[in-house]
């Protein structure tokens, strides 16, 4: 075939393999604006009016359908806009009530694959029943409904392997109902989630009582996954690995990513699902089995969240533009955007990794091969320490021979690498089961 044939028979993302990596930074002008947008419907409460056409969640919602069909005329139809919604009841809406989310769907090259980035549109004030007074949710979460649509914007310049999926969920304060519902669809859809960002409070530098910490996102993960099964959890204990389940994985991917970007922004690998008893739209995902972590700010000032907005003896309550940081915004927008666009790049990672090496001083690695992948990379450290230390770039082998790396001493994972360079997540390597 000569070279024109195969050109015009080949996809786009074939072809442009190094759009893997977006240099467009984050407007924080646009980011500002959309969150100024959000603000102006007054309450984005999940039980305000879904029909009134400027006041409520129905008209937030509304306008975000509108913003990525914006978008999508901008890239030729590359984006998908789909609403999904199912009737929840529960103590926080006793009478029942329409949720829906609002998708922006951007389609990858290799289909079934999706990376979705997630927040929630719905806001509330002290009293999470109060559906009229002003709820501006600024932070909670316009910051990440702001976050995600800047995402949309950049990545939609550019082409994937994965599903890129916006997800502008509604009922998060009254029960994680729209990631609920979100979570459900892809399970019966089948999709298979490389990973799942949950962005929620992402737009403060100045938390509670003054304290600044502008240089810092933490990102929370689960070490084992919540949906292992008896047999599984059993397995985990006799080999270890707690610190390496899938959202584990993915929040040290995402650590990585961020040490590689300029300006000096820390992640935070915070060790926990969430906040210390707290939970958030990643919750749902979880249970089902797929990578989720949540993205929040450094230090969160609970003054600016879920209260009446008012001033107190000269001390202000409010979830309100004044209290953000726009800057901060663009830069964990930055860190978003560039572990989307690694995910979606990458291959799959391996549906499997096993070790073995009694009684001898070297360990053989084993692991599924990956369609797409053109190498994979072997990591390895030693059982005290958290980190990848080592690794070893193996190509056209699902097998290797470490060497004096001793396998009762070691934990193992393997990753598949693309034509660009684009690394999945690490898959940690257990007993071969057959
Ligand atoms: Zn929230």
């Amino acid at each position: 075939m000569n070279r024109s044939l195969l050109l015009a028979a080949l996809p786009l993302a074939v072809i442009h393999p190094a759009a893997a990596a977006p240099r467009e930074a984050p407007s924080k002008e646009r980011m500002r604006a959309t969150v100024e947008k959000l603000v102006s419907f007054g309450t984005r409460h999940s039980l305000s009016s879904a029909t009134d056409p400027v006041r409520g969640i129905g008209a937030a919602r509304n306008w975000t359908a509108g913003q990525f069909a914006a978008l999508s005329r901008e890239c030729g139809g590359c984006i998908t806009t789909e609403r999904l919604s199912r009737r929840f009841i529960g103590p926080r809406a006793p009478d029942g009530v329409v949720i829906e989310d609002v998708l922006g769907i951007q389609p990858g090259s290799e289909p079934g694959r999706y990376v979705i980035v997630g927040a929630h549109i719905d806001s509330r004030v002290t009293d999470v029943m109060n559906v009229t007074s002003d709820a501006p949710g600024a932070n909670d979460d316009a910051s990440g409904v702001a976050l995600v649509l800047e995402a949309a914007r950049i990545l939609s310049k550019h082409k994937f392997k994965a599903t890129i999926v916006y997800a502008v969920f509604s009922g998060e304060e009254q029960g994680l109902w729209g990631a609920t519902l979100l979570a459900d669809t892809a399970k019966a859809r089948g999709w298979q989630i490389d990973a799942m960002l949950n962005n929620d409070i992402v737009g403060n530098s100045v938390g509670q009582g003054g304290v600044v910490d502008a240089n810092r996102v933490r990102v929370f993960s689960e070490g084992i996954r919540s949906s292992e099964s008896l047999a599984e959890d059993m397995e985990r204990r006799a080999i270890g690995g707690e610190d390496d389940g899938p959202s584990r994985a993915l929040a040290k991917a995402i650590d990585g990513i961020a040490d590689a970007l300029p300006g000096k922004f820390d992640v935070m690998l915070d060790r926990r699902p969430d906040r210390f008893g707290r939970g958030g739209d990643h919750e749902p995902f979880l249970k089902l089995g797929y990578p989720a972590v949540r993205f929040s700010v450094g230090a969160e000032n609970w003054d600016r969240q879920h209260q009446d907005v008012r001033t107190e003896n000269g001390r202000v309550f409010a979830d309100t533009i004044d209290g953000m940081d726009f800057d901060y915004l663009a830069k964990v927008t930055a860190i978003n955007v560039a572990t989307i666009a690694r995910l979606a790049a990458a291959p799959a990672a391996p549906a499997s990794a096993s070790i073995a090496g009694a009684l001898t001083r070297d360990t053989t690695v084993k692991w599924a091969a990956v369609p797409g992948a053109q190498s994979y990379r072997v990591r390895w450290r030693a059982n005290d320490r958290q980190a990848w230390s080592d690794e070893r770039v193996v190509t056209g082998a699902t097998t290797t021979l470490l060497k004096n790396v001793p396998v009762d001493d070691h934990f193992v994972g393997v990753s598949a690498v693309g034509a660009d360079g684009a690394e999945s997540l690490v898959t940690f390597a257990g007993r071969d089961r057959g």
